[in-house]
């Protein structure tokens, strides 16, 4: 194999300069709201880091990129301990790969959780950012931003100002303590919008929706976010003690009726090929939905499956991500790739 004639020496280089990259295209994205290289060329980047992990397990630091959940906590805001950990999603790059995904997932919920049917709640991956929403006796009380999953971004004040969440729970029902997770995206049309005013007024324009809603939601000055138009819609919970239902779709149907907004675009499914058949609708008409998507996110929807299969430091194994192929590829990480 051609990574034995690597000396060690440029191994370690290699990793350490990856390591490096990543680090800084992450503070650039998450801290910044304001990327220095495409997603395309930060995947490619990051997939070589897992890669050269995989082949060189001793090299790997505890600390490394690979094991942590993306972002950090920036010093402008107030810390949040979040009561249930966040965390970030594995992605799978092609059909053959989210094949091989399923076949070992459901292998393992067959041995984990032997009584339970294996379903997919499929919905797309919305480009935007996550948001941990926690309301006390019906009450939003507080909002956070991911951040490294464990600890997020005080947003409670921005967040009052977006409309689609609700401050106050609707029906009944709900346990005391409860969080909800979404993920908070500007709309297409209304970027567009957004964009032309901005253009008209001589100012600078927003570069995409993903880190425009990053950049609106992180304002220190909630007067200017609430000038952004950004809406909400929900992609899972957190902490529910109480929680009367047994599965992720129909925790859905309650958020509903409590008045949070869920997406219109997600579906469970019974097996791979009905899986791959909403990948390609969704491929198809992914520039016709409300928001951008950069993806499809696949679920274990029976709650007693996803416990069973548990979580690595950085992602459910009961959850994936397919990435659409990059509509723009830049080339310069190619290049990289083919130094080495
Ligand atoms: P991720 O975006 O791949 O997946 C996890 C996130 O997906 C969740 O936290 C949630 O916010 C979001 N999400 C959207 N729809 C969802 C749904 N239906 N269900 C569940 N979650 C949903 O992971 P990540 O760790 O946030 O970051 C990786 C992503 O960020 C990659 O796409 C990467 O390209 C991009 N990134 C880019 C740069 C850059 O420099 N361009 C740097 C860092 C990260």
């Amino acid at each position: 194999e051609s990574e034995q004639v690597i000396p060690a020496g440029d191994v370690r280089a290699e990793y350490d300069r990856l390591v490096d990259e990543v680090r800084r295209y992450r503070f650039a994205y998450y801290n910044e709201d304001s990327p220095l290289v495409s997603d395309a060329e930060f995947d490619l980047l990051y997939r070589r880091l897992e890669e050269l992990e995989q082949l060189h397990p001793e090299i790997v630091a505890n600390d490394s990129p690979t094991q942590e959940v993306g972002g950090e906590v920036s010093a402008a805001f107030a810390p949040v301990i979040h009561l249930s950990r966040m965390y970030s999603l594995e992605d799978v790059f092609s059909l053959e790969e989210l094949e091989a995904w399923v076949e070992k997932a459901s292998a393992n919920a067959a041995v984990q959780a032997p009584d339970q049917k294996l379903r997919w709640l499929s919905e797309v991956k919305i480009d935007g950012l996550a948001v941990n929403l926690l309301y006390r006796d019906g009450q939003l009380v507080r909002a956070a931003t991911r951040g490294d999953g464990t600890t997020g971004e005080d947003v409670t004040h921005n967040v009052l100002t977006i409309k689609d969440i609700p401050q106050r729970l609707a029906g009944a029902g709900w346990p005391s303590e409860v969080e909800i997770r979404g993920e908070v995206f500007i709309p297409s049309e209304a970027f567009r919008e957004f964009n032309r005013v901005l253009e008209e007024a001589g100012k600078a324009q927003l570069a995409n929706p993903r880190n425009a809603a990053a950049g609106s939601l992180r304002q220190k000055d909630p007067a200017e976010t609430a000038k952004r138009p950004l809406n909400m819609y929900v992609h899972g919970i957190g902490a529910r003690e109480g929680l009367a239902a047994a599965s992720q779709s129909e925790t859905y149907e309650l958020l509903r009726g409590w008045g949070l907004p869920v997406s219109p675009y997600s579906r469970v499914l019974d097996s791979l090929a009905e899986v791959l058949e909403y990948i390609r609708e969704y491929g198809e008409k992914r520039h016709e939905l409300i928001h951008e998507i950069d993806g499809i996110v696949i679920k274990a929807d029976s709650f007693a499956i996803q416990r069973a299969l548990g979580y690595t430091s950085r992602v459910p194994r009961w959850a994936a991500a397919y990435k659409y192929p990059p509509e723009e590829v830049h080339t310069r990480l190619l290049d990289i790739r083919v130094q080495v």
